[in-house]
């Protein structure tokens, strides 16, 4: 499916939701009328109160979701009464009071028949650089060719596709047909007049392709500086390029237009509101799903994984509350974002809902762009918090401890799925002497650019992690040792190629590796295999170095 059939697709489904809420309203609302017809102001009915007032709220939340907030509006009020009968347990109420009560609901279905719907559909925007596991496809636009081709070689290196232009009005002509993931200019052209930060202002299919651009230039002059920041440049980079640098810029640029799509569980007794905020975060992109059974929500955790609930304040079986100090009791769900979405605007109730382990409170109804930003910006800013604490800060790979913690997920995932997974231990060779010889500055980017290529040149699902200084892990689930061997051992040799620049001079690195497998190990511990792997590397330092080595079986 294409995303605009998706788009479409989702757009129908909402709105079938939606008829079929308003087709079921005016009948709801004539039942609350005979609801309220069986009271009786001197000997209410506790259960009808209740039931009342559950139905009413639930119609509070929902109304203004399905484009009716005057119908909100008008039983909130209604709702907070039965509420306060219930909080007394009144059991008798003045005639006049309960005559208000059929006037007030018999008001809101008389007002149903006039009411307009209001537009509030959310549309998706849809994501024009998914790669789906091709290499990202790269412009460089240079005038030097001698430059340029040396440039694209080491850009490749690193498992990019490049194309090399040499004129800006061969990358005008180009644009009209597609456009690249990225561009890489320079910023003077010897044989046009502008600069070409100017020229690109001036193509609206670059303008509205939303396409990333680095720019590179001999000179560090401001106005270039300026105009590369108002065509909302990535990078502005200086020659000689230090290209390890630049390929760490690219890896951040591409890792963050294509992180996984946030994943939220949504917890809500009224089964179509839900169902409806589920189809718009879907369309705005993310993975969203129901809990229908309360008591699955640790099971459903468990498997979905969500970054962000999103939860019902009142339900009838068990409160918002209550669900999520259950989930707190999980030292893994500690610090898992959950937000109370419901029609209460009590603030006093809602910091004391928040005090039973919620984050953050949203007031129903709320329109669908604002759902989808309130759950946007806390998900991304979860993942910043996350980030901080499991990510290497020179390199953004997994920390020592966070690997180590991914690699003992995978072998049992691997174990209970009977598939076969491989750890590699790599290291760089003789890396001391690079510090020695260039410093210890210079030796922080050889670090950088075994992150970049690793990061770039393999699949989205393998784990990667600074193991120490200059160790890496890398965690190939669904993998067999042989096509590991042939991954890494390329992946090696482009590093080779790779040219560091320390002032004038110009040197290569290398990369050694031990491999292991849970082929023919039922009952491996990550850390057992994570020995082997260790082991095989340093058999591969022995015989030599620059070698790819996988764990011998004994
Ligand atoms: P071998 O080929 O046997 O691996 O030799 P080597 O020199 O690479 O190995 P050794 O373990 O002796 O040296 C690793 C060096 O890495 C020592 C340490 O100072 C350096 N190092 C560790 N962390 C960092 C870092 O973050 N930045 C830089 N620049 N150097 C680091
Ligand atoms: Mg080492
Ligand atoms: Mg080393």
């Amino acid at each position: 499916m294409t995303d605009k059939q998706l788009a479409d697709d989702v757009a129908a489904k909402i709105a079938q939701i939606r008829t079929n809420y308003t087709k079921q309203l005016p009948q709801e609302l004539l039942a609350l009328e005979k609801l309220a017809q069986t009271l009786q102001a001197n000997n209410l009915d506790a259960d009808t109160i209740y039931n009342l007032h559950q139905r009413l709220h639930k119609l509070t939340g929902s109304a203004g979701t399905f484009g009716l907030p005057s119908i909100s509006l008008m039983s909130r009020p209604i709702e907070q009464c039965l509420r306060s009968w219930q909080e007394q347990q009144l059991q008798q109420i003045s005639n006049q009071a309960l005559q208000q009560l059929r006037e007030d609901i018999n008001a809101l279905r008389s007002s149903l028949s006039q009411v307009k719907f209001q537009e509030s559909l959310y549309l998706p925007e849809s994501n024009s650089h998914s790669v789906n596991g091709k290499p990202q496809h790269i412009w460089l636009v240079e005038d030097d060719t001698l430059l340029g081709k040396e440039l694209t070689n080491q850009i490749e290196s690193f498992g990019y596709q490049v194309t090399m232009f040499s004129s800006l009005k061969q990358v005008a002509k180009s644009i009209q047909q597609e456009l690249p993931d990225l561009m890489l200019v320079d910023v003077i052209f010897s044989e046009e007049n502008k600069n070409s930060t100017e020229v690109l202002q001036l193509m609206p299919e670059f303008i509205e392709g939303n396409c990333p651009v680095i720019f590179m230039s001999a000179h560090d002059d401001f106005q270039s500086r300026v105009h590369a920041a108002q065509l909302g440049a990535e990078g502005f980079f200086l020659k000689p390029l230090d290209v390890p640098r630049l390929m760490g810029k690219m890896v951040d640029i591409f890792e963050k237009r294509q992180s996984a799509p946030p994943k939220v569980l949504i917890i809500d007794d009224d089964e179509s509101l839900a169902q409806h905020y589920r189809l718009i975060l879907i369309s705005a992109g993310m993975e969203a799903e129901v809990l229908d059974q309360p008591e699955n929500i640790i099971t459903v955790v468990n498997s979905f994984n969500p970054e962000l609930i999103l939860m019902d304040l009142y339900m009838p079986d068990y409160s918002g509350p209550e669900l999520a100090g259950v989930l707190r009791q999980f030292e893994s769900w500690h610090s898992l974002p959950i937000v109370f979405l419901s029609s209460e605007t009590n603030l006093d109730k809602q910091i004391s809902a928040m005090q039973h382990g919620a984050d953050d409170f949203l007031t129903k109804p709320i329109s669908d762009s604002q759902l989808v930003s309130a759950v946007t910006v806390r998900i991304v800013r979860s993942r910043q918090l996350l980030a901080q604490i499991t990510r290497d800060s020179l390199t953004g790979l997994l920390k020592h401890s966070a690997i180590k913690e991914h690699l003992d997920i995978e072998v049992k995932r691997s174990l209970r799925n009977k598939a076969t997974m491989v750890v590699a231990m790599l290291d760089i060779d003789h890396f001391k002497a690079v510090n020695d010889t260039y410093g210890h500055a210079v030796g922080d980017v050889v670090i950088c650019s075994v992150a970049a290529i690793l990061r770039q040149r393999l699949r989205q699902y393998d784990v990667v992690g600074r193991y120490g200084g200059e160790e890496f892990v890398v965690v190939l689930p669904d993998c067999d040792l042989k096509s590991a061997h042939q991954i890494l051992d390329e992946l090696r040799i482009h590093f080779s190629k790779i040219k560091f620049r320390h002032h004038d001079t110009f040197f290569q690195c290398t990369l050694s590796g031990g491999l292991a497998s849970t082929e023919n190990h039922p009952d491996i511990q990550g850390t057992e295999l994570l020995i082997e792997a260790d082991k095989a590397c340093y058999l591969a330092k022995d015989q030599g170095r620059n070698l790819i080595m996988p764990a011998q079986d004994e």
